[in-house]
């Protein structure tokens, strides 16, 4: 950690959302002087450096199915997506739901994670307050672990009541096998859904997973949570993220929260504005997530948010499962996106679909900034130096060695501008052309 080096000749993006031209002094684990001679508003030809990125919303199977993925191996495939820094749910088995339990995963973390990292509580009835040491807790209205799912308002508002940082997966499970009859109105607007649907299925009555786990459970979920929000008096509510917002009525939601002057914060994964229920369709259990891909007008309306700031930052939502369990009758949901998670974004930008300014706040400063993450997400002086290293040639998809163990590509059609081709984490080169560097751990971000 005592080294000190430069890198001559670099471009980076600065805070700004300029690229300076110049040379970056780092010492001790931090930039400690950038100097620019020069700055323009788009990357140079060759390579550039950009913060490395804040993933907000990972699921490493550690522990309990570190066969799935372990931590080990998910903070590779971060390392190949130009990710320094993870949050890690906690729906593990056993769920992360104590202090003892969180003392025990932070172990884990602390001798194998290759990024940095915080981790999240699970929420429950009568659960312990999150410490200053964790990023918060995560609410799952929809059963996820072995814990019950909190779904009802007075539940809900006796953890907002006690937490500081609330994160929300909201899908209420009690529309899951009834309510799926009152999203028909929005299905039945396209039409040719429902009707194939009909077609398709028509003893066994099962339903695609869109219509499984249906609009309304969205819809059930917010208005829970809105009337838990109204019992709390202002000064003991928490700051509120909604998870992978994938509907239009989320985006709604927070906007109008977002207007009122509530701390409401949104994310959403690149899937929710790169596929739609067609996809899900088409690509099968390769695509089956949760909540699951819904339609082209929430596509929309979710890019639209990611574009204009209505959506807060992006996170993978990293899930991975094996193969044969993908293949299974009922396949498991969860899509692995975290070692493309630089590469889409950063081609997003390239392409002019989002601003560099904005890019920045999606791809960690803003998860930084409601999770509390001191010293990371930007390329400033006295930051940690968590850098990507972006390289303009990305592989071919078909030639591409896959890192995580769920070894399925989510984004096979997806035409890269770039690629990663080095990651540092505090300072130290961690993966570099396609190869881990042994011996780098990341840091908790937390104290
Ligand atoms: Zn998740």
């Amino acid at each position: 950690m005592g080294m000190k080096f430069q890198i001559r000749n670099a471009c980076w993006l600065g805070d700004d959302a300029w690229f300076h031209h110049g040379t970056i002094s780092i010492a001790n684990g931090r930039i400690m002087k950038l100097e620019s001679d020069f700055a323009s508003d788009t990357p140079s030809a060759g390579e550039f450096i950009v913060p490395g990125l804040i993933d907000a919303h990972v699921h490493l199977r550690e522990p309990g199915q570190p066969y799935k993925e372990g931590i080990a191996n998910g903070t590779l495939a971060a390392l190949k997506g130009g990710v320094t820094t993870v949050l890690n749910m906690p729906n593990n088995v056993p769920p992360t739901a104590s202090l003892a339990r969180l003392e025990a995963k932070r172990a884990l973390f602390a001798q194998k994670s290759r990024v940095n990292y915080g981790l999240f509580l699970q929420a429950r009835i009568g659960g312990p307050r999150a410490p200053e040491s964790a990023a918060g807790v995560k609410i799952y209205m929809a059963k996820s672990s072995a814990l019950a799912a909190v779904r009802d308002p007075a539940a809900l508002a006796q953890i907002f009541r006690l937490q500081n940082r609330v994160v929300v997966h909201a899908e209420d499970e009690r529309e899951f096998s009834t309510g799926w009859k009152k999203s028909f109105h929005r299905v039945e607007k396209t039409g040719e859904i429902f009707h194939s649907v009909e077609k398709s299925f028509p003893q066994c009555g099962k339903l695609p997973h869109h219509l499984r786990r249906p609009r309304a459970a969205v819809v059930a979920a917010l208005q829970s949570i809105a009337t838990a929000w109204r019992r709390v008096p202002p000064k003991e509510r928490p700051r509120l993220v909604i998870a992978h917002c994938s509907t239009v009525e989320e985006i709604d939601w927070v906007r109008k929260m977002k207007r009122q002057g509530h701390d409401v914060w949104a994310e959403t994964c690149p899937h929710y504005f790169l596929f739609t229920e067609q996809d899900d369709r088409a690509r099968g259990p390769a695509l089956q997530v949760n909540p699951p891909l819904r339609t082209e007008e929430d596509r929309a309306a979710v890019f639209a948010a990611v574009q204009d700031g209505g959506i807060d930052f992006i996170s993978t939502d990293h899930a991975p499962h094996l193969p044969k369990e993908k293949a299974a009758d009922s396949p498991p949901s969860g899509i692995a996106g975290l070692e493309w998670f630089g590469p889409v974004l950063l081609t997003l930008t390239m392409r002019g679909e989002i601003s560099w300014q904005r890019y920045l706040k999606l791809a960690g400063q803003k998860a930084a900034q409601c999770y509390g993450i001191e010293g990371r997400g930007l390329v400033r002086e006295g930051a940690w130096a968590d850098l990507a290293i972006v390289a303009n040639k990305p592989p071919a998809a078909a030639q591409e060695k896959i890192v995580t163990r769920a070894a399925v590509h989510p984004y096979p059609q997806f035409e890269f501008a770039v690629g990663i081709r080095a990651t540092l984490v505090n300072g130290r080169l961690a993966w570099t052309d396609g190869r881990v560097r042994p011996g780098v751990h990341g840091r908790e971000v937390y104290g």
